[in-house]
């Protein structure tokens, strides 16, 4: 028997035929993509595909159609997002958390610390509950080291911007004044620029409409010339062009 005859020998077992419908339904139910699933096949030895009989590779495409079609048939979103929050960080599940909520904005903002200082959401947490709140204002928080941290769950509406907490998202990055303590400024770290970037494009891929502003751009339009000017900040938070920053982010 030479070695060709004992692999057809081989590949005529009921078991390998299993092991290799099994394999094919693995990998079909990892890409999920025809496209993908043609380039696995085209990558196989040729030699080894001249060695499956003509009926169990019928067969093996029938078993990738119908797992296909299976996997398709699943509600895509809930299995995506099983998959990926058993890797995803914290700020990443809570921004995928569901909500009844409407959002329409995100607003970013400044702790309105000095550069440099480390504050951490607990910190922040802290100075709201002293004023009588029942959590922290903001949904997230950027630390200077770019670490983003959960605020309030985001289907609570937060504490950050009067008139606007039902439909919004609250951002806060740590600093927004120069070093004196007094003067705004852009202080953000490249981390922190990077980690909001990364967050409100996850945010953005859940909402799409939502808008993202700095809480200065929520200040009132007080000459009614259709945008909020300079002179019309009622703060200066988040010490940035936001709006324009962050204008064509896309998810
Ligand atoms: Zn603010």
């Amino acid at each position: 028997m030479t070695s060709l005859e004992k692999w057809r020998a081989l590949s005529r077992a009921w078991s390998v035929r299993i092991a290799a419908i099994g394999a094919a339904l693995y990998a079909a139910v990892l890409a999920l993509d025809p496209v993908q699933l043609q380039a696995t096949w085209q990558s196989m030895p040729a030699e080894l595909r001249a060695l499956l009989p003509e009926h169990v590779q019928a067969w093996i495409g029938l078993a990738l159609m119908i797992a296909v079609v299976v996997a398709r048939g699943v509600p895509q979103p809930a299995v995506d997002r099983r998959l990926s929050l058993l890797a995803a960080p914290a700020w990443q599940a809570a921004a995928r958390a569901t909500i009844a909520r409407r959002i329409t904005s995100i607003a970013i903002h400044c702790s309105a610390t000095p550069a440099g200082r480390d504050v951490r959401a607990a910190t922040i947490r802290g100075w709201h509950k002293a004023k009588g709140w029942s959590d922290i204002g903001y949904h997230f928080v950027v630390d200077l080291d770019g670490t983003i941290e959960v605020g309030r769950p985001i289907a609570q509406a937060g504490a950050h911007v009067q008139g606007y907490n039902n439909n919004s998202i609250g951002i806060c990055y740590v600093g927004g004044l120069a070093a004196d303590g007094k003067t705004s400024a852009d202080t953000r770290t490249p981390a922190q620029k990077a980690a909001l970037v990364a967050l409100l494009r996850e945010l953005k891929a859940r909402f799409p409409a939502a808008a993202v502003k700095g809480h200065r751009d929520y200040s009132p339009d007080a000459n009614g010339n259709g945008r909020v000017d300079r002179a019309e900040w009622l703060k200066d938070c988040p010490c940035f062009d936001a709006q324009a920053e962050y204008a064509d982010l896309r998810a």
